[in-house]
């Protein structure tokens, strides 16, 4: 990828596709094609083909998806794979159709089997059956990997797919209905102390285990799986490292200086016990992350705090 290369973001307004941006634009690539969702909406196939014909981009980062917590997933359950489905389709189908030389599609660790053995080896996509509630993004993110592998398979393209652990940082979601754990509880807890009250409600039981990657650790790693990995098998990007629910509300308890309760809302559900990616591959290449979770966290609670977030 040479710095005149012309790079197409899908997505660049969302969390993981802004801090592409970022890295791209600090290493110096300056020839970047960028829509908003508004501008071009990229489960309409009409509107995508005609910019890819228009624009013809040389590399493509695929960080567009309809993307959300527990909650979300659950409950826009035909969003989550419809609009999945289309975005990932009309991108992949009209990068091979005007010669994209390389697309990094972006999974999930949600498209493993809901107990699969941990840490998740790359290998264990399709040994077993889903978690229920994300079921149907997991379905449309495993669609989007074997779309990668048949167009590479027919077709000779050059489209990779890595599945990032669970991801947060800057430019994340913070609404309490359709976010994930971490910016709900960055939130949850400065709100508590800035009105003084008496508790927390954290969702579950906090038994759950989740590996958490700040987004500007994961930007670096799309860069150098763009440089350097050009195999069909996916490439999993994560920290090797998890803490259980309980710890991370403890963690930011503490970070937040909060001295109130912690309610557990069993109401609530709590998911896949266990989401921890086996790293071993993309830690053979030369790639780790950087980023420490206390380092994440604080980084994170500044932005929410500066931006003020509704
Ligand atoms: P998941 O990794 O797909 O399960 O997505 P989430 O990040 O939404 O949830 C991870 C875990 O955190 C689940 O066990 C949730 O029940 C738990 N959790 C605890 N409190 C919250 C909260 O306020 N919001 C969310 N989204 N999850 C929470």
């Amino acid at each position: 990828m040479d710095k005149q290369a012309k790079i197409y973001v899908a997505g660049h307004l969302g969390m993981v596709g802004s801090a592409i941006v970022r890295r791209l634009q600090a290493e110096g690539y300056t020839n970047l094609v960028l829509r908003s969702s508004k501008e071009l909406d990229l489960r309409e196939q009409a509107a995508v083909r005609r910019f890819f014909e228009q624009e013809r981009p040389e590399y493509v980062f695929l960080a567009a998806a309809k993307v959300g917590g527990i909650l979300a997933n659950n409950t826009y359950r035909a969003e989550f794979i419809y609009d999945n489905l289309m975005i990932q389709s009309n991108v992949i189908h009209e990068a091979y159709r005007t010669g994209v030389q390389k697309l990094l599609f972006l999974g999930s660790s949600c498209i493993y089997p809901k107990f699969a053995p941990q840490p998740i080896k790359e290998e264990y996509l399709l040994t077993g059956a889903l978690e229920p509630t994300n079921e149907p993004y997991a379905v449309a993110k495993i669609a989007g990997i074997k779309l990668c592998q048949a167009y590479r398979d027919q077709y000779g393209c050059n489209f990779i797919a890595a599945m990032p652990t669970n991801l947060y940082g800057p430019g994340d979601n913070f609404d309490l209905q359709t976010s994930h754990v971490m910016p709900a509880l960055i939130r949850k807890f400065l709100e508590a102390k800035a009105k003084g009250s008496p508790s927390v409600s954290v969702w579950g039981t906090g038994s759950p285990r989740r590996e958490f990657l700040y987004v500007d650790d994961l930007a670096e790693a799309c860069l150098f799986l763009m440089r350097h990995y050009n195999e069909k098998e996916i490439i999993n990007i994560g920290t090797g490292e998890d803490v259980s629910i309980k710890e991370l509300a403890a963690m930011i308890k503490d970070l937040t200086s909060y001295e109130g309760l912690v309610e557990w809302d069993t109401s609530k559900p709590d998911g896949t016990p266990r989401k921890l990616l086996d790293v071993s591959r993309i830690h053979a290449l030369g790639w780790k992350h950087k980023t420490s979770l206390k380092d994440g966290i604080k980084k994170t609670m500044e932005y929410y705090l500066k931006e003020q977030v509704a």
